[in-house]
């Protein structure tokens, strides 16, 4: 089978709209957004929102689609034809980067489901797709996020402490327990219609088999924010601790099953970490973008002082500057690949897990390193507020934290290619 690299035309097509959004809409504000660091990018937001509406519409359509075949105990195409694969995600990891060459923290105001809506499309009934995610393809803009930090639980997503007790009297679950760093957590819960997809555990003892996800709606009482965070990076984007104190929810919030399984029967948790292989290249992407941008700007602004990029001259012939340029090139382009690699499987509807880890990783590391040599080439002006490549160096090293640090990454690779076990490997 022949290997095509090139862009799909339809992706090419719909990348010049995007492309104009970002230079012209998100560019000239990012600035602004980074130093006021709490303001939303109203008019991006608006612009943004009808195409929002029509893919979740979309997503929505196949995951009740997905959840009625589920619920009818059929388990996919009964005629023996493989699922068909589509571009959907291939063009959306495009979309993201070019978005994340505008500005990553303006991309990550974009309102939708986001993380929160993936769990919900994973393990969801029809009538929860119906009930979380209908409101996001009409009315105002909306925001969901996925709350699974705590103070003592990051990568140790295990150690989670949030409770959630059933109340059998009132057919509601009660969340305790504070959470930190969700993306987006303010606007789902205080300033939208939206929601938060809440981690806590029904049974501590059980590790990961009790860990159950629940949904708080905004206006839920009991679910405050507690801060939104100053930020390193991406600071137009919302990142905000919210405090479960007694936040009771219906019985029916809870997403999957509420009996603790071990093993296989655990498909609830795992259902939900698996949206995680179709967001990572997302992140990659993310990454990418940004990677991008600080490489085209330093690029650009040395090839007015003369430092071309000769592709065709040995390495020992070239300048270091203009190696490094290379270089920098270089590793933004294996990132993709391998960005592409694992969107391509993930169209395909084949596992993706080791190559979506693979990709951030890849990304992450490329990313930080890309913008920082960016900022040293340009020297003083690299790092002068006067250019955003020190914002770009700043938006850049989220990348390899949030949706599994780079390590947490570099394990479920090492996992995957030497047969180890979540025990085994840690
Ligand atoms: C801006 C931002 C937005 C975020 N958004 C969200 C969100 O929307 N929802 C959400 O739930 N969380 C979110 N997070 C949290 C993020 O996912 C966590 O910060 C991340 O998982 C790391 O967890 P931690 O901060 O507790 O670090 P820790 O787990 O304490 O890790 C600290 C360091 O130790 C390393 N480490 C940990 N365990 C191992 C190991 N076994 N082997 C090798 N090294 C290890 C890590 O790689 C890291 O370098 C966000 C974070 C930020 C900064």
């Amino acid at each position: 089978m022949a290997i095509e690299f090139k862009t799909p035309d339809v992706i090419e097509k719909q990348l010049q709209p995007v492309r104009t959004v970002a230079e012209n809409v998100m560019r000239p504000e990012s600035r602004q957004l980074d130093d006021l660091e709490h303001a939303r990018p109203v008019k991006f937001v608006h612009m943004m929102w009808p195409q929002m509406r029509q893919m979740e519409l979309a997503n929505l359509e196949a995951g009740l689609a997905r959840a009625r075949k589920t619920t009818n105990g059929d388990s996919g195409p009964t005629n023996g034809a493989p699922a068909k694969a589509s571009i959907a995600n291939l063009s959306l990891v495009h979309m993201i980067e070019m978005l994340s060459w505008g500005d990553a923290g303006v991309y990550l105001c974009i309102p939708g489901s986001a993380l929160g809506g993936a769990a919900i499309n994973a393990v969801g009934t029809p009538e929860q797709l119906e009930r979380f995610l209908r409101r996001f393809t009409e009315g105002e803009p909306k925001w969901g996020a996925m709350a699974m930090t705590e103070p003592q639980a990051g990568s140790d997503t295990s150690n989670i402490q949030t409770t959630a007790t059933f109340d059998a009297q009132t057919n509601e679950w009660v969340l305790n327990g504070q959470k930190i760093f969700c993306t987006s957590g303010k606007l789902a819960l205080e300033e939208s219609d939206g929601l938060v997809v809440v981690w806590a555990t029904v049974d501590k003892q059980a590790g990961r088999a009790g860990m159950k996800p629940f949904v708080v709606e905004a206006g839920t009482p009991g679910a405050v924010i507690a801060k939104v965070e100053e930020k390193l990076g991406i600071r137009a984007s919302d990142t905000a601790a919210i405090i479960l104190d007694n936040c009771r929810v219906p019985a029916e919030n809870l997403l999957g099953d509420a009996e603790v399984k071990t093993g296989q029967g655990n498909k609830g948790f795992k259902g939900a970490m698996k949206t995680f292989d179709a967001t990572r290249p997302i992140v990659a992407a993310s990454a990418i973008g940004i990677g991008r941008a600080a490489f085209e700007y330093a690029r650009d602004i040395l090839a007015k002082q003369g430092v071309r990029m000769e592709y065709d001259k040995p390495r020992w012939k070239l300048s270091t500057v203009q190696a490094d340029l290379l270089e920098m090139e270089a590793q933004l382009h294996a990132a993709w690949l391998l960005t592409l690699k694992a969107t391509a499987m993930l169209d395909a509807k084949q596992e993706n897990q080791l190559e979506s880890s693979m990709c951030k990783v890849k990304a992450g590391k490329a990313v930080t390193w890309v913008t920082q040599k960016a900022v040293e080439l340009l020297g003083p002006l690299g790092y002068s507020t006067e250019l955003l490549v020190e914002k770009w160096m700043r938006d850049a090293k989220i990348n390899d934290i949030y949706e599994g640090t780079g390590q947490i990454n570099t394990l479920i690779v090492a996992r995957a290619i030497l047969g180890y076990t979540r025990t085994e490997l840690k």
